[in-house]
């Protein structure tokens, strides 16, 4: 049976860059025989305007049941000042937390054509390939109490709680494992168990689900300030890297940013096996160049790479496109965010012409 695909082309540079995504699907099924049933829906400010929400309950009935959602991103100035709910960025937080993808996946990659544009010495990052595997459902952006308060003498207090189960840290724990053993079979996970309570059961956690079941991978516990050096100073000792939904967004952003360009960097949410993964590029609807053809649409087709292999079960092809975007940059393929001059449906030719 034909796998199902739901395509959320979303705002700004969303629609330009899922554009060749959907391309890209056309060549695997005539030259490749790819059977995949796709569909897709309003989201963020399109569905806003549509229908005065930023996603409907249908297109969340419809992302649930679906194999894989690929979204291209939301928001834009036209609703910076709306109501909290009436925002494109709601739709999303809404969409990850009814699909339950508590693991965040970001491969932070440095393709060997591209390794003068880091900001990190050439030596240093080609050959990077390191993957965050980041908690997205729990800690200190959903912990309870939150809040500003306003105290006797009239000045305020804010704070946010950091907060995680053993269910939580054990689900995500399993994910990074696995995923390992399918890599370099290393694992560091991140936190701070020096000063932080929570920390210290995630280490825990970790150190048990790997006694029990991943013996056989290599476990080290890295505090997350020094992993943040690590990650600046000598990137590629790493191969997974396990952290929590604060300590992940902020470094897999800094592994990110010493890869190149935000128009080449993919990622996936995943939940339970067997329940559909969300997959987006890193980068957001681009207002500054939305409708010029400038957007790099590596990202998108890269999100696509990391469905097949992770929700559409088709790693072949997945290894297919993979090859074919690294032979495109090799061959001096380039957006402007890349330097060069190739506009995004170019840089989709380009692709193509590789598969
Ligand atoms: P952004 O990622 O949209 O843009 C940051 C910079 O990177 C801009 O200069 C942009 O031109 C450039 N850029 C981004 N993607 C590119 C691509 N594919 N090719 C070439 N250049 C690219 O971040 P922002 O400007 O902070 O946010 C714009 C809007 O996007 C906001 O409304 C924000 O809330 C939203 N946003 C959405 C998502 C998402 O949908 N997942 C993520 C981040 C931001």
């Amino acid at each position: 049976m034909s796998k199902t695909l739901l395509l959320l082309h979303g705002d700004g540079i969303g629609p330009e860059v899922i554009t060749q995504v959907e391309r890209v699907i056309d060549v695997l099924r005539v030259s490749y025989g790819f059977k995949l049933n796709v569909e897709s829906a309003l989201f963020g400010g399109a569905s806003i305007n549509a229908c005065g929400v930023p996603i409907s309950d249908e297109t969340i009935a419809r992302a649930k049941s679906a194999d894989a959602v690929l979204m291209g991103a939301v928001g834009g100035p036209k609703w910076a000042n709306a109501p909290r709910d009436k925002r494109p960025e709601m739709g999303l937080l809404n969409l990850r937390k009814e699909m339950v993808v508590f693991a965040n996946l970001r491969p932070a990659i440095c393709f060997d054509a591209l390794a003068d544009a880091s900001s990190l010495k050439r030596e240093l990052v080609a050959g990077l390939d390191i993957m965050f595997v980041r908690e997205l459902c729990g800690g200190v952006y959903f912990g309870q109490p939150r809040g500003i308060d306003v105290l006797p003498d009239g000045s305020k207090r804010g704070y946010d709680t950091q907060v995680y189960t053993t269910g939580e840290i054990e689900r995500v724990a399993h994910v990074a494992f696995e995923l390992a053993r399918k890599r370099k079979n290393r694992v560091a996970s991140l936190e701070k168990s020096n000063v932080m309570e929570s920390g210290l059961l995630w280490r825990q956690v970790v150190t048990q689900i790997h006694q029990d079941y991943y013996s056989d991978v290599a476990l080290e516990h890295v505090l997350a300030d020094n992993a943040a050096m690590q990650i600046a100073r000598a990137p590629k000792q790493f191969d997974v890297l396990l952290t929590d939904n604060l300590f992940g967004d902020v470094l897999s952003d800094l592994a990110a940013a010493i890869t190149g360009s935000i128009g080449l960097l993919p990622s996936a949410a995943l939940g339970e096996k067997g329940k559909p993964g969300l997959y987006e590029p890193i980068h957001g609807s681009a207002p500054d160049i939305a409708g010029k053809g400038l957007a790099n649409p590596l990202a998108a087709i890269l999100s696509f790479e990391m469905a097949l292999r992770n929700s559409l079960e088709r790693e072949d092809l997945a290894d297919l496109l993979y090859t074919a975007v690294i032979a495109a940059l090799n061959k001096g393929a380039r957006t402007k965010d890349l330097g060069g001059t190739l506009n995004t449906s170019q840089m989709g030719d380009a692709v193509i012409a590789e598969l």
